[in-house]
């Protein structure tokens, strides 16, 4: 063995979300004897879904982009992603209105509608805007999906193949809509696309316009039957190859003797004994708590304890026994695009710009017959500590987000689970409630490593490269595994 003294036969993972199931699943593959320990009493992380009452609610994430990326996870753990998960495509992706009563809809592909409160829009010169986006932008998508996030990072490769691409990443989203648009409604909807990485336009870095192009390009996409199909499909690749998944088993220490690691210790167990660990729990967890401070690697555990967090999140979730009139999966009342830093004041006061999704124009199968499902992430106070989401304070802000929800849809209520930032820690083990972990604006090389400086050791997930998201984690969980692997 390269990096280790002994050879590696069996594996243990941390987390079975999609990062840890797509590791275990290629481990397992190639014939390791791999142990999965899951905190939670099911499998998927923030890639999950919970029923309740005849309503399957998202855990976490809210729709899939960039499929290249699970394409090529399932074929890493053996799995036909077509049939293994068969994905729908959003055709209603989103509609939003702007304070003029203009109301911006996307549709199938490249189908934009404007309807103007006054006056007609210009088609002809729109659609000329939309081709000139996606000729600019689509090259540098296909090159990051195709060659740069399903690759481990270089950044000497990344310029090699990428050099062309370079000068189109300098500025903000928002300078790059203004560019390409020349309608306030039609730049108001397309930042809005992009707001659920909770920073406005004028912060974000302009390559998180591949979002967008992705919109118009592969689409965004519901599994058949709900997003916790994901690693329902993934678990079952790891159980083919042999591999073991421990619900109910959540991990305090990674055991490490000398510069090796050693095994993992369960909460209130013994040491289980591993030749190598591969951790999806965050890098701020593992190099913060899980390794002890005389065994987490200097460095890292520096990158820890500085991480520039993601925002945290509120959310807001209805059953409704009734079919609501919404055109679109996504549905907001949006400010033009330069006041959308006004999207995030918290709503203590009121919800002033309204965005909701409803998966079930997409998946009615989600609800009961006849009803409907609403998701909402109403603006919250950040920074707030954890333990200050109080019962009382939730309460208030459910208040806030069904008032303003009842100004547009009758709303005949069957279920309402609410999850604050504390909920998404405590029930998603996500460090500070922090719902990607890292900031979006965190660069790559800024994210943690696969290898460690543990012998053994790998990190991987959200917080790792290539990032957060479905099909990123997912990505990353393979990555991570064939580093393992290469060390052989
Ligand atoms: C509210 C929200 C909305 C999102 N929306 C989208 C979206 O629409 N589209 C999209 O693509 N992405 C979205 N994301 C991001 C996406 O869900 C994640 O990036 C991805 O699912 C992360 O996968 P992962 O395996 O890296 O981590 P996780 O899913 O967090 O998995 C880690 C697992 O490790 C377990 N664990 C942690 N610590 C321990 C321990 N000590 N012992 C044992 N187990 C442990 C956890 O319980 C968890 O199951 C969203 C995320 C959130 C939270």
């Amino acid at each position: 063995m390269r990096r280790g003294s002994t050879t590696v036969e069996t594996v243990g993972v941390i987390g079975a979300g999609v990062a840890g199931l797509a590791a275990a699943g290629v481990l397992a593959r190639q014939g390791f004897k791999v142990e999965v320990f899951e905190a939670n009493d099911k499998i998927g992380g923030c890639c999950s879904t919970t029923e309740i009452g005849g309503f399957t609610f998202n855990d976490g994430a809210l729709y899939l982009a960039l499929p290249a990326l699970l394409d090529r996870t399932f074929e890493a753990v053996g799995l036909d992603r077509r049939s293994a998960l068969p994905l729908r495509r959003i055709t209603a992706p989103q509609t939003t209105v702007l304070p003029t009563g203009d109301r911006v809809t996307f549709g199938d592909g490249r189908r934009i509608t404007v309807q103007r409160a006054r006056g007609t829009i210009d088609e002809l010169l729109l659609e000329r805007e939309l081709d000139r986006m996606m000729s600019r932008w689509e090259p540098a998508l296909r090159l990051l999906t195709d060659e740069i996030l399903a690759e481990p990072l270089s950044l000497p490769r990344a310029l090699a193949k990428g050099w062309r691409q370079l000068p189109k990443f300098r500025g903000t989203v928002a300078a790059e809509l203004n560019r390409l648009f020349s309608d306030d409604a039609v730049r108001a909807a397309m930042s809005g696309v992009l707001l659920y990485t909770g920073i406005p336009p004028q912060q974000q870095p302009v390559i998180s316009i591949l979002g967008l192009v992705t919109l118009f390009s592969d689409g965004f996409h519901l599994p058949e039957g709900g997003m916790g199909q994901v690693p329902k499909a993934l678990g079952d690749a790891v159980r083919i190859g042999g591999g073991k998944i421990h619900l109910n088993s959540r991990i305090d220490r990674i055991a490490v003797s000398g510069d090796r690691v050693r095994g993992l210790r369960l909460r209130g167990q013994e040491l289980v004994e591993l030749d190598a660990v591969v951790s999806t729990a965050s890098g701020m967890l593992t190099f913060g708590s899980l390794l002890s401070p005389t065994d987490s690697p200097r460095r890292l555990a520096r990158k820890a304890e500085r991480a520039q967090l993601s925002h945290s999140a509120f959310s807001v979730q209805l059953g409704l026994r009734n079919k609501i009139n919404t055109p679109s999966h996504s549905n907001c009342q949006l400010p033009l695009m330069e006041r959308q830093g006004d999207v995030f004041s918290p709503c203590d006061d009121g919800v002033k710009w309204l965005v909701y999704d409803t998966p079930t124009v997409t998946l009615p199968e989600l609800s009961l017959t006849g009803g409907s499902i609403i998701e909402m992430y109403p603006p919250v106070q950040r920074g707030l500590p954890i333990d200050d989401w109080t019962d009382s304070r939730d309460a208030h802000i459910v208040d806030k987000a069904l008032e303003a929800l009842s100004r547009v849809h009758d709303l005949d209520v069957a279920v309402t689970r609410v999850t604050s930032p504390k909920g998404f820690q405590d029930r998603l083990n996500l460090y500070r409630g922090a719902v990607y972990g890292l900031s979006p604006k965190v660069a790559p090389w800024n994210h943690f490593p696969h290898r460690t400086a543990i012998r053994g050791l790998y990190q991987s997930g959200q917080t790792t490269y290539p990032g957060y998201s479905v099909g990123r984690s997912a990505i990353s969980g393979v990555l991570a595994a064939e580093a393992l692997i290469q060390d052989q």
